[in-house]
């Protein structure tokens, strides 16, 4: 089970895509109505979408997407859905053809075949799945049981860790943020039910509320263990505490975006210091890792703090705790009971969303998280083709150009600053449509018939997989995601930008598209990526993706206060009732967005070379790319997800994303020619890049 979350990198993505929730449920199929039927809608643009009754000086949003939100009202097994929603709908269909086929048992079938084919067949079946019921949990449990005082603890979380149950704290390997060239090994925060620390501490009434609703969650899971309700009831409160007693050394999402509070580099007996109970030793052996001497603890705080926890706690209290993220991290592919409860908390409450998938999609989407790449390299045979490479990359040229003269106008940056500056851009290496060196997934057994084998093997496979990097030179051929993901990425430890097969489609590019929607659609999107190496975060980080000041002081000063203004922009914004947005936590994201439009629409207008294009539809070029870029945002959340994400997720909703961007744009003023006094004129406009 990987967490929404990781440190740092994961941050920098252009959304975030709610795929680990979808993770935590699961069910026996509910019947849906026929896939055709819901299968693949026109995603083009087309001039009929706007709506007309918005005068987009007022909302631009609504007038961009009003239409296409009443169209689109969330489906009924999701709490979110947008454009990209739609697109990775429509890779679902060509994933499930590819592992259905895959999946019929016949000689002469590859071994990845086998593998893909086995263990979605596997997932499918819920038959064997209800059959084995709880039986496969049991060697688990009988471990935890036999543990015979807290010095055994290392040796029960690396046999959880092995199998991808999250306890306690979590461990990988990640580039040195001060030698990025080479992986370490990384312990950081862990060990939570909860989407995040804050769960555990807010004290408003929908919080309060939520933790109950957890507690008797957590009770109700362990009722069907076969446990009577009082004692499930003590047992969920154990939980509660234990958990929260962990969530107090753990950062908060806003301070995990800082990578100055992310990296501590200790030598091991350092870290054996923090928590000298817990034999890291033992640890470090057992769950296979290479030899080292030194790692990132990402906050020390975290361990000294979880030394304490361990200390307050019994062990038979501990043996609770451990049972509960058993059943928790194997829910996936445990008996239709467990399934629904979970989904009722994680999925229903959590998020508002009223019914489960259908099964297939859930087993095309843990197949994807399983063997993805497996999965991909079929996935760009059957949709991704040399061309489609070729014109990205035409574009990511047009974008790096237009920002290297943007960094050169500044106004407020000083020269020896933007020669690093350059320095930087020119060093951006571009990843486009898939991988090059795919995964080897020859050691991983998929059993058919096996589905919860399956997992814990594919977890472990994969565990081993990045551990075995450490001490290693990075490999920057390695994707963090396969290629079908609706998704792109900065990578400010690689300074590498990453653009999946999976998002060179319509909406977002569109080859019967004319230039001004492409460069607001993909163009702005790859102007997003680009930015966050020059953002908050990314900023930090030099042409080799080490953490080092490349900045005069003065220049760091004025960058401060630009991206203070933005930061003050959006905390204004309200997500949900009367709550607002974090404007820090989602500030590296709305700097990307607003560098990004703004180079896109530089680069939109090179290709003009003085000569403006006709009107189409009666739209004109730079009327049509600011839709471009508007119509890719559009999207319906329900309110206890638009809650949660205020709370996890560094981006902000499509409306601010939109609203916020073109406000802050005197080019958005002039192309729709709208009066200074405008909502969509920006008083006080922000401007970082
Ligand atoms: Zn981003």
């Amino acid at each position: 089970m990987r967490n929404l979350l990781k440190v740092l990198t994961a941050f920098m993505t252009l959304a975030t895509v709610l795929l680990a929730q979808d993770k935590m449920a699961q069910n026996n199929a509910s019947q849906n109505q026929p896939d055709a039927a819901k299968q693949a809608p026109d995603v083009r643009f087309s001039v009929d979408q706007l709506d007309k009754s918005v005068d987009p000086c007022n909302d631009f949003y609504a007038y961009a997407c009003s239409k296409w939100m009443a169209q689109n009202p969330i489906p009924s097994d999701r709490s979110f859905w947008g454009r990209f929603n739609e697109l990775a709908q429509r890779g679902e269909y060509v994933v499930r053809d590819i592992l259905e086929k895959a999946s019929v048992d016949r000689p002469g079938r590859s071994a990845n075949e086998q593998k893909v084919g086995d263990y979605y067949a596997s997932c499918m079946d819920e038959g064997a799945i209800e059959k084995a019921g709880t039986k496969p949990l049991e060697r688990d449990f009988q471990n935890i049981a036999a543990i015979k005082s807290k010095g055994e603890l290392p040796q029960e979380v690396v046999r959880l860790h092995r199998e991808g149950t999250g306890v306690l704290f979590g461990f990988d390997s990640d580039s040195d943020f001060k030698n990025a060239s080479q992986m370490i090994a990384e312990v950081d925060q862990g060990g939570l039910g909860l989407p995040d620390r804050d769960y555990y501490f807010k004290d408003d009434e929908k919080s309060v509320e939520l933790r109950k609703k957890y507690v008797a969650h957590v009770a109700k899971m362990f009722t069907l263990l076969g446990d009577d309700e009082s004692k499930a009831a003590a047992e969920s409160k154990v939980v509660m505490e234990i958990e929260t007693g962990l969530a107090k050394g753990a950062l908060d999402q806003t301070s995990r975006r800082d990578p100055q509070k992310v990296y501590h580099k200790l030598t091991n007996q350092e870290l054996a210091a923090l928590s000298p109970g817990f034999n890291w030793n033992i640890y470090f052996e057992g769950v296979g890792a290479p030899r080292f001497d030194a790692l990132n603890v990402v906050e020390p705080e975290f361990i000294k703090n979880m030394q304490g926890v361990i200390g307050a706690h019994s062990l038979e209290d501990w043996k609770t705790y451990l049972r509960w993220h058993t059943v928790h991290g194997n829910v996936q592919v445990l008996p239709a009971a467990f399934v629904n409860e979970n989904f009722d908390f994680y999925n229903q409450t959590l998020q508002g969303t009223k019914e489960l998938r259908p099964r297939w999609k859930r087993c095309v989407g843990y197949t994807n998280n399983d063997l993805g790449d497996v999965v991909g390299q079929v996935y760009v045979q059957q949709t991704f083709g040399a061309e489609g490479k070729e014109r990205t990359l035409t574009m990511v040229g047009a974008l790096e150009k237009a920002l290297g003269a943007d960094i050169k106008n500044l106004p407020w940056m000083g020269e020896d600053t933007k020669a690093q500056a350059l320095v930087k851009l020119q060093a951006i290496t571009n990843r486009i449509g898939y991988t090059d060196k795919w995964r080897d997934y020859s050691t991983l057994q998929i059993v058919r018939g096996d589905a919860f084998g399956n997992s814990q093997r594919a977890n472990q496979n994969d565990l081993q997989r990045r551990l075995n990097k450490i001490g290693q030179p990075l490999d920057k051929r390695e994707w963090p995601y396969p290629p079908m993901t609706v998704n792109a990425t900065y990578n400010p430890l690689q300074n590498n930008i990453t653009f999946p097969a999976g998002i060179l489609q319509p909406p977002f590019y569109d080859n019967q598209a004319d230039d001004a929607m492409n460069f607001g659609g993909i163009g702005a999107v790859i102007g997003h990526e680009l930015t966050h190496g020059f953002d908050d975060q990314g900023s930090q980080f030099d042409a080799d993706g080490n953490l080092r000041d490349w900045w005069t002081a003065s220049d760091k000063k004025q960058f401060e206060e630009r991206t203070g203004c933005v930061r003050d922009e959006y905390a204004n914004f309200v997500a949900v009732d009367d709550l607002k947005l974090n404007g820090k936590l989602t500030l590296g994201e709305n700097t990307a967005d607003n560098g990004g439009l703004r180079i896109a629409y530089m680069a939109l207008l090179n290709t003009f070379a003085g000569k403006e294009p006709a009107p189409i539809d009666g739209l004109s070029a730079e009327q049509r790319f600011f839709l471009g870029f508007a119509n890719v945002w559009c999207q319906n959340r329900t309110d206890a997800v638009a809650r949660m994400l205020v709370t996890i997720d560094p981006h902000s909703p499509g409306k601010n994303r939109v609203n916020g961007t073109v406000s802050n744009m005197p080019e958005f003023r002039e192309a729709y020619h709208c009066p200074a006094t405008a909502p969509m004129v920006s008083q006080n406009a922000c401007r970082v890049w």
